[in-house]
């Protein structure tokens, strides 16, 4: 793979890859909260950045059989969360495009920040 380069987020709510600091996300593409990874708590966003996506797989979850990738942060390749490519029930259809980070796995920059 030829040299991918590296977007720094700005502005106070921004997520990063908890072991190396990369951005990944930003508060403002939120969409939800309430949702569950394969470590704990996780959040849906409607977009991410510095995140490479591994290969295609079905998964059954609670909400439905999933078509999903892995995605995993760019620089360290520690595994993140996941992206949605399909969903086959017509409620979930929203969440195709969109990407979960889980939050054990992910450092809110925000906190620190006293934005709490
Ligand atoms: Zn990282």
């Amino acid at each position: 793979m030829g040299y991918m380069h590296q977007v720094f987020l700005g502005g106070k709510g921004v997520f990063a890859c908890r072991e190396c600091r990369t951005h990944v996300a930003l508060r403002a593409q939120i969409e939800s909260r309430q949702y569950t990874g394969q470590c704990g708590r996780a959040i849906l966003f409607a977009d991410v950045v510095n995140v490479r996506a591994g290969k295609e797989e079905e998964r059954s979850m609670t909400t439905g059989v999933h078509i999903v990738r892995d995605i995993f942060c760019m620089k360290c390749n520690k595994y993140v969360g996941w992206t949605y490519i399909k969903a086959y029930e017509p409620d979930q259809k929203f969440k195709e495009g969109k990407f979960i980070l889980e939050r054990e796995l992910i450092y809110d920059a925000a906190r620190d920040w006293g934005v709490y």
